[in-house]
Order: C-alpha cells, then sequence, then structure tokens
C-alpha cells in the first residue's frame, strides 16, 4: 500500500473546496486548506452555472443542496427598449437533453457555504484568516510560511487563490499580468417581496435587456424565487490615474453612488410593461457591489515544481460565457483523475494536465470576449441592428433545428472525466 500523500491548498473559494472534496473522493492525497479570510467571502453576487458544471457539482455530491438553494431555469428572454420581446428560447435544452443538467442561478455566498459544509463533514481541515507569506521548495516537499509564523510542509500545492494570486506572483508565474476587459459588472441583490406581483410574475428566467449602455440582466436567484439578482454589463474606461487601487477606490464610489439615477436615465425611454417593471426593480434597489472586470490572456505557465494553479488564479477570464465556476470545476476533475495513481509522477500529471486544459481554456476565454462585444456601447442604430440580429439569429435557428442540433452548446455537454489522458 503506498504511504499517502500530502497536499496544501490555498484558497477557500469554489476551486480550492472543490479541490479538496474531489482529492478526498479519489485520491489518497491529504489535504489541508488555507483560506486569507476570516470568513467565506460575500463577493461575487450570484453565478450562473451550465451543464458542465452541474454536472461535476453532482459528482461531487453537493448539486442536491446547491439546488435547494438556487434558481432552475434555462428560460433567456431577450427584452427590447420598446417593451417587446425579442427572443425568447431555452438557451441550454439541448446540452440539458444531453447530460441532465440545466442553468443554475446561485448567489456565491450560498455556493460556497454548500461546498464548504461538504468539505467539513469530510472532516477536511480548513484554517481561516491564513495569510501566505512564502512558499519554498526542496527535492522531496513544498513548504510554506504564514503571516502569523505557522509552517506547513506538503508533497504538493494547490493555488486557488483566485484572479490576484499570490501563488501565481510571488511563486510560479511572476511575469504574468492581470488586463482590464474594459467592461464592468454592476450588481445588486433584491428580495422580490419589495417588487410589485406584476413585475415578478413577468420575470420567467434570465431576462435580459439590451440598452445603449450595455445589457441589464435579472435572474432569480433562490429557490423560492424570493430573491432576484439584477446585473448590469457595460463599457467603463480605466480611470486617469490607471490601474490604481486609489483610482479604482474613487471610481468605484462614482460608479455606484451615480448607478441608480445613470440606470434610470438610460431606462427613461423604456416602453411598455417590461420597462415599467424595469424602473422598478433598478428603483428599489438599495446596495450595489462594483466589480471591473480583469482577465488573464491565455499564455502563461500554470505550474512550477511541486506548486499548480487551478481556476481563476490561472486564467481568469470575463464572466460572459458564464463559465468561470465551471471551468474551476473541471481544472479539478482533471488534476484529481491524473493524481489518482499514486505512480504518476507530480511532473508528468502537471505536464498532461497543461496540454488537455489549454485548448479548452482557450476556447471558452475566446467565446467570453465575443459574448462580451454585444454589451458594448452602442447608439441608437446600433441597438436596432444588435435586436435584429438576435432576433433573426434566434428565427433561424428555430425554423433550421439547428437549436435542437445543439448549436452553440458543444461546450455545454464537455465532459471532463472522458478526456483520454494519454
Ligand atoms: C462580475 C462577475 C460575474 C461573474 N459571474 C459568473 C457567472 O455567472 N458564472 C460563473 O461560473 N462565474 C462567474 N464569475 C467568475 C467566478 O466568480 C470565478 O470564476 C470563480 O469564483 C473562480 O473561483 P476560484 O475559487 O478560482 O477563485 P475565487 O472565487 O476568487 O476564490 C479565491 C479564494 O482564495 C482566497 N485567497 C485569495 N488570496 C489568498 C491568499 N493569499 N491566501 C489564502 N487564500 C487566498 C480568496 O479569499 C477566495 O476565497 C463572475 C465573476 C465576476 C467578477
Amino acid at each position: 500500500m503506498p504511504q499517502s500523500r500530502k497536499a496544501i491548498i490555498i484558497g477557500a473559494g469554489p476551486a480550492g473546496l472543490a479541490a479538496a472534496l474531489r482529492l478526498h473522493q479519489q485520491t489518497n492525497i491529504q489535504v489541508t486548506i488555507y483560506e486569507l479570510r476570516a470568513e467565506p467571502t460575500t463577493l461575487g453576487g450570484a453565478v450562473g452555472i451550465q451543464p458542465n458544471g452541474l454536472r461535476l457539482l453532482d459528482r461531487l455530491g453537493v448539486y442536491e443542496k446547491a439546488a435547494a438553494r438556487g434558481f432552475i431555469s434555462s428560460n433567456l428572454t431577450l427584452h427590447s427598449m420598446q417593451g417587446h420581446i425579442v427572443a425568447q428560447q431555452d438557451f441550454v435544452g439541448w446540452a440539458r437533453e444531453q447530460t441532465g443538467f440545466g442553468y443554475m442561478r446561485i448567489k456565491r455566498t450560498d455556493l460556497v457555504d454548500v461546498l464548504l459544509g461538504a468539505v467539513q463533514k469530510a472532516k477536511i481541515p480548513i484554517h481561516f484568516n491564513m495569510r501566505l507569506t512564502t512558499i519554498k521548495e526542496s527535492d522531496e516537499s513544498v513548504h510554506v510560511t504564514f503571516g502569523d509564523g505557522s509552517t506547513d510542509t506538503a508533497d504538493m500545492l494547490f493555488g486557488c487563490d483566485g484572479i490576484h494570486s499570490f501563488v501565481r506572483r510571488a511563486y510560479v508565474d511572476s511575469k504574468k499580468t492581470l488586463e482590464y476587459s474594459g467592461m464592468s459588472g454592476l450588481g445588486s441583490i433584491i428580495p422580490t417581496s419589495i417588487l410589485s406581483s406584476s413585475t415578478t410574475t413577468q420575470i420567467t428566467g434570465l431576462d435580459a435587456t439590451l440598452t445603449e449602455d450595455g445589457m441589464l440582466a435579472v435572474n432569480p436567484c433562490s429557490a423560492g424565487k424570493d430573491e432576484l439578482f439584477c446585473f448590469f454589463s457595460k463599457e467603463v474606461g480605466l480611470p486617469n490615474s490607471g490601474d490604481s487601487r486609489d483610482g479604482w477606490a474613487v471610481h468605484r464610489k462614482e460608479e455606484v453612488d451615480g448607478f441608480k439615477s445613470a440606470m434610470l436615465e438610460t431606462l427613461e425611454s423604456a416602453k411598455g410593461e417590461w420597462g415599467i417593471a424595469m424602473k422598478e426593480v433598478v428603483d428599489s434597489i438599495s446596495v450595489v457591489n462594483f466589480y471591473p472586470v480583469y482577465r488573464l490572456r491565455p499564455g502563461g505557465v500554470w505550474s512550477r515544481g511541486r506548486c499548480i494553479l487551478l481556476g481563476d488564479a490561472a486564467h481568469a477570464m470575463s464572466p460572459h460565457a458564464g463559465q468561470g465556476v465551471s471551468m474551476a470545476l473541471e481544472d479539478v476533475f482533471l488534476l484529481s483523475r491524473l493524481l489518482e495513481d499514486p505512480e504518476r509522477p507530480l511532473k508528468k500529471a502537471f505536464e498532461i494536465y497543461d496540454r488537455i486544459r489549454r485548448p479548452r481554456i482557450n476556447e471558452i476565454f475566446k467565446l467570453a470576449a465575443q459574448n462580451a462585444q454585444v454589451r458594448k456601447k452602442t447608439g441608437p442604430w446600433g441597438l436596432w441592428l444588435k435586436e435584429v440580429q438576435f432576433s433573426l439569429a434566434m428565427t433561424l435557428s428555430w425554423v433550421f433545428g439547428a437549436d435542437k442540433r445543439g448549436l452553440r452548446q458543444g461546450h455545454l455537454v464537455y465532459d471532463v472525466d472522458e478526456v483520454d489522458l494519454v
């Protein structure tokens, strides 16, 4: 019987918690998680998870618990500012038939809480309030030190510490820099109890409205439909002070303060029942979170020695493909499969991982960047053109049965557990 191996996981977001669970399920590796924050973060509003990711949550044994909290519907309705419906479709219908999973919108806190519950049930050690300060390697092990002076040693380390990853910056790839995508997201979670019933009954799933300034979308994010995630994706330039923390702090405050009046101004010409509903939703917002969307361009180094980056730490992308969580889950599942065989050297496992993951990540990065285009600022004619294009695309897709054949849904049925490892 080979000796059990030990892994350190840095970060208790979706990637870190899922990695701990999968390694615990599938390998003889003993994991310990270290998280910077004193408790799970509230950042992220509500995330949409697609069939390829939901299937993996199911294999982790947490899908039912997540489904009991999130809102499941893949009904996409695109509304116009004139008050009519431009297009309507079940946007993952074919993928659901293939995989058995649809689309879930769930508060990030609920997702993390469900994963954390499973981690605790499995008795996997997790330490909060731990700031990683150094990573060192010898031939036999990786050694870490934290801000409080405590240390740990293991056979391998997973950097699951998100887009600003310390593991990436300090150890794996110090050359890689973040890039501002030019887009920002403004989001708010609203209790539906404060909205009129004529507004809530109009919201059936993911309801989006194209405006000249960007895209405004609403989507219930809790199982009882008692909370609604409202988010606006728009182009926002870098502040004059550049990409500095101070510049963003001022900019952020201005964005938040001005959000409601700017949105109501954007929606001023919105007509019909839907226009009234959107104005009511925006007017009821009391807290706005502002997320400038940064990303890591494809390429760069994902592993060094005994350390590897997973999730956003390796490949943060713009959220417009709705695949960030699913990409983190796919990373975790592939790596866990590769580490299942204790005889496979770590270096070999990381090499195979890199070869299999690169094309998939590049494909989704490209898709996310393409999807961002429709959210860019435009004039009245540009908006009209976008609506016509959407309407035509959906009508043609329906007429020729492309939606039934899974056009543009191929990436949603990708099963990382079926990928050939050789
Ligand atoms: C506006 C916006 C909307 C999004 N919408 C979606 C969506 O609809 N669907 C979707 O799938 N994805 C979406 N995403 C992306 C998704 O949130 C991320 O891809 C996902 O959270 C990545 O998980 P992660 O665990 O890799 O990183 P994170 O979620 O960032 O978690 C990293 C964890 O590491 C911790 N950490 C950081 N530094 C350290 C350190 N030095 N030591 C220890 N711990 C550390 C952090 O506190 C955090 O808990 C969106 C992102 C944004 C910004």
